[in-house]
């Protein structure tokens, strides 16, 4: 291990290193003893030679370290294995129930660059970092023998792998893939396609938060804005709903969540529309001067994608949440609920309850927050990481 190349770092950077922070960046390096190869294992130590981990190593990213374990650990199969089993009684801990669920989320898991998703019997890995990438085949032999799942999937298709000098890679790592899998949520079932669906097939980080949105549906009408497969909408329906209206401007997902409520068994309630939340949201909207919105809806869902890149696209992100916002309160009968989430992680829970204040102004409604909502346990913040952070949601009730 003495044998590694060591990478020390300048004065004052050791800190966040040694609170859990995986990432070193190029400028916090004072030097190497040696060049080490892109992907090649590396140890860390501070100014004054003090060890403090190892990790993999790339020159091409910014990140140039990833650091993988405070100990001098050898990166081998047993080492992946104890890993994974850690995550994994995470996983049961806190969602004992599930059958689908994120596996390892990557930094919060202290696997820089590695997710590992759970779909029923099928697994689907994303790699973003070159060290992981070069011990895919490691990795697939231990999900393998810990999970034994019909397929393992990979999904790297993420734009970041170009920062790393990969890039983007798919397919099948074991076993075979027909067509969509039956996911199961919650007891709900859902069609994915874990080849082409988005992300890696699912939105798993909303997972607890459909159960406890659907706790405000019962006899509702209710509206579910950027609906995907119709997570939020057919928990609504199944929790008592009068009537669920499911908008997403992507027809194949409208088609798709079409075919889950069908499936179980929920059609009746539901009605769907393949449009621009934006434009549909401004048409019900849009009165004549003097005349006032009729506000019919007792629980809207907002999920949107992400608005924001970057930091720079913040801006034009906010005023995107707020003109939603506002339309969305117009539409909302007093003691209603809105349900809204954000799943940007350049806009902090601050800054968003703040643009959904400014658009409770502007339409003259009174909110009461009733709920506050994070990503799902399987994807956990580890707070000394910000980076792990990124979905947060409210729920406000109308008062008037
Ligand atoms: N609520 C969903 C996830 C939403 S992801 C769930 O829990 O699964 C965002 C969705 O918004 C995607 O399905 C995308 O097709 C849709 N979308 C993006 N921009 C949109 C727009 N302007 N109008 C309607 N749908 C949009």
């Amino acid at each position: 291990m003495d044998s590694l190349p060591t990478v020390l770092l300048k004065p004052g950077e050791a800190d966040r290193i040694v609170a859990g922070h995986p990432w070193i960046y190029r400028g916090e390096i004072l030097r190497l003893t040696r060049q080490p190869a892109d992907g090649e294992l590396v140890q860390i130590k501070d100014h004054r030679q003090r060890f403090l981990g190892v990790g993999f190593f790339n020159a091409r990213s910014k990140i140039n370290v990833r650091v993988l374990s405070p100990e001098r650990v050898e990166i081998n199969e047993p080492f992946f294995e104890g890993r994974i089993r850690a995550a994994l009684a995470v996983r049961q801990r806190h969602l004992p129930e599930a059958t689908s669920y994120r596996i390892l989320n990557a930094e919060s898991d202290f696997l820089s660059g590695l997710i590992v998703d759970k779909y029923e019997d099928v697994l689907v890995v994303q790699i973003s970092s070159l060290g992981m990438d070069r011990r895919k085949t490691q990795i697939a032999a231990v999900l393998q023998k810990i999970f034994s799942p019909r397929a393992i999937l990979e999904r790297s298709d993420m734009a970041s792998r170009k920062f790393e000098g990969l890039a983007e890679g798919g397919g099948t790592l074991a076993g075979e893939l027909g067509g969509p899998v039956s996911v199961k949520l919650n007891g709900l079932k859902f069609e994915a396609d874990l080849i082409g669906g988005h992300k890696t097939g699912l939105y798993l980080d909303q997972q607890a938060n459909y159960q406890a949105v659907a706790q405000f549906a019962k006899g509702a009408q209710v509206l579910d804005c950027f609906s995907f497969l119709g997570g939020f909408g057919l928990h609504a329906a199944r929790a008592g709903a009068a009537r669920v209206h499911l908008l997403d401007q992507s027809a194949e997902a409208i088609a798709a969540s079409q075919r889950n409520a069908a499936a179980n068994g929920l059609a009746d309630q539901c009605s769907f529309e393949a449009v621009n939340v934006f434009d549909w949201l401004k048409a019900q909207t849009a009165v004549q001067p003097h005349e006032k919105v009729i506000p019919r809806f007792d629980l809207i869902v907002l999920d949107p994608p992400s608005f924001t890149r970057n930091r720079a696209s913040v801006p034009d992100a906010l005023r995107g949440y707020k003109e939603i916002h506002l339309r969305a309160l117009k539409l909302l009968r007093p003691g209603g609920t809105l349900a809204t989430f954000c799943c940007s992680h350049h806009v902090d829970a601050t800054t968003f309850q703040d643009v959904i204040l400014s658009a409770a102004y502007d339409t003259r409604r009174i909110l009461r927050r009733v709920a506050i909502y994070s990503q799902s346990p399987d994807h956990p913040v580890i707070p000394m990481i910000p980076e792990t952070e990124y979905l947060k949601g409210f729920a406000f009730e109308v008062v008037r």
